[in-house]
């Protein structure tokens, strides 16, 4: 068996693995790298099957590029489809008004819904040659780990997350796999406790809506938004959502079993301010509310408007929650105070701050999953110091061969 990285080898972004035999070869994701533009894909393959993960578009979006010269079956589970759905098709629109030239389009989206297989956790499926399992990863909703198995096993972590949170709870894990493929966003440092960072959050907030000012959230709109609004939840009506995490919620709020409680989401959704029209931004700003906007890392969306239109307002402040990959507009601006894409600069004057309220593992979660796991290998991908980890690990776990491969390496198992 080997194991060939098609992308995010020591990056974040684009990531996809292709497990093969010599019967078969199976890709788990295909995503898309979009921060610095324009998007990178991952290194073309044609595999028998794929898995996906979860719905972010860093292992969803170059999806599509799969179903351009025929089909094959992509197992995942239900909600991953219908927000993989959103996010690709909405891909596709930011391409045309960029002005990229996205290598996808209608009918390949249409042709993946179409060969999707639905599995659900700890259900057994058969992707090529391999079998197949899916573990829950308590990352965002309807997330997965995936274990693919026939002489040698192989567990794939996708994006992971091993504590609770308010929307999911943690992840869980096979008992044992012959190679781990990790990822390590976190890998270099432990996430402060996260009751004080909740509890720093509220503050922030509170001390906005005193000063009659506004705390404008840029969220991710898949799990972050959901989980700042549980966070929140005691503060729902002051809350305007705006962007794409409006269609996320309805279909996570959709698929309740996928969340911890779903009927305290649902509660929460009723309660807070539906931004649908021009009207509705100008009174959320004029409200003093607490604003919640896609994206998370500015990339684009409606969070950017609301940023223009607060960026004098020293009192205001802009809150981060996620993380924020290098080079992206949100990293330049909590580092410089300035937002920055291809249209437009500007200096912003608001209040900055960040939160850990990661739905990635830290270092502590890390050496848990590899410990429960127990594995001959482990690959390092999925982070900005694979390397450092790889040899972290080999000296924390006598026994165990760690690799940090580059994209286009191919790994003998
Ligand atoms: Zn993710």
């Amino acid at each position: 068996m080997h194991i060939e990285l098609c992308g995010n080898g020591n990056e974040i972004g684009r990531a996809a693995y292709l497990v093969s035999d010599s019967k078969s070869s199976v890709m788990l994701d295909y995503g898309v790298k979009i921060n610095p533009e324009p998007p990178q894909y991952p290194l073309p393959a044609k595999p028998d099957a794929v898995v996906l993960s979860h719905a972010h578009l860093d292992h969803c979006g170059g999806m599509p590029l799969l179903y351009r010269h025929g089909t094959i079956p992509a197992f995942m589970t239900d909600v991953t489809l219908d927000l993989t759905k959103l996010l690709v098709e909405d891909a596709l629109k930011v391409g045309k008004k960029q002005g990229y030239n996205t290598p996808f389009g209608v009918a390949e989206i249409k042709r993946m819904v179409k060969n999707a297989k639905l599995v659900d956790y700890g259900e057994q499926f058969r992707a090529g040659a391999f079998s197949g399992k899916l573990y829950d990863a308590g990352h965002i909703p309807g997330s997965a780990g995936v274990l693919l198995k026939n002489e040698k096993s192989v567990f794939y972590t996708g994006d992971i997350q091993t504590a609770e949170s308010h929307l999911l709870s943690g992840c869980t894990l096979p008992k044992r796999a012959d190679v781990l493929v990790t990822e390590t966003t976190y890998s270099y440092k432990n996430h402060s406790p996260r009751i004080k960072e909740e509890e720093r959050l509220v503050e922030h907030v509170e001390e906005a809506l005193a000063r009659e000012e506004i705390a404008l959230f840029p969220v991710f709109s898949i799990g972050r938004a959901q989980e700042v609004l549980l966070i929140l939840e005691k503060y729902a009506h002051k809350i305007a959502l705006d962007g794409m995490a409006k269609q996320a919620s309805d279909i996570i709020a959709s698929y309740g079993a996928r969340t911890k409680d779903s009927r305290r989401l649902k509660a929460v959704l009723r309660k807070i301010n539906w931004i649908h029209t021009r009207e509705d931004r100008l009174k959320a700003l004029k409200r003093h509310s607490i604003i919640l906007a896609t994206a998370g890392m500015l990339g684009g969306g409606p969070a950017i408007h609301y940023l223009r239109e607060i960026k004098h307002r020293t009192e205001s402040k802009v809150l981060f929650t996620g993380f924020l990959v290098e080079e992206s507009p949100g990293r330049n601006l909590i580092e410089t105070n300035i937002f920055k894409n291809a249209e437009e600069k500007f200096h912003v004057h608001c209040e900055l701050d960040k939160f850990e309220l990661s739905a990635h593992t830290d270092r502590r979660g890390l050496f848990h999953i590899i410990r429960k796991t127990n594995p001959a290998t482990v690959i390092s991908v999925h982070g900005e110091r694979c390397d450092d980890f790889a040899k972290d690990i080999e000296q924390e776990f006598p026994g165990i061969q760690a690799i940090a491969p580059r994209n286009g390496d191919t790994i003998r198992i």
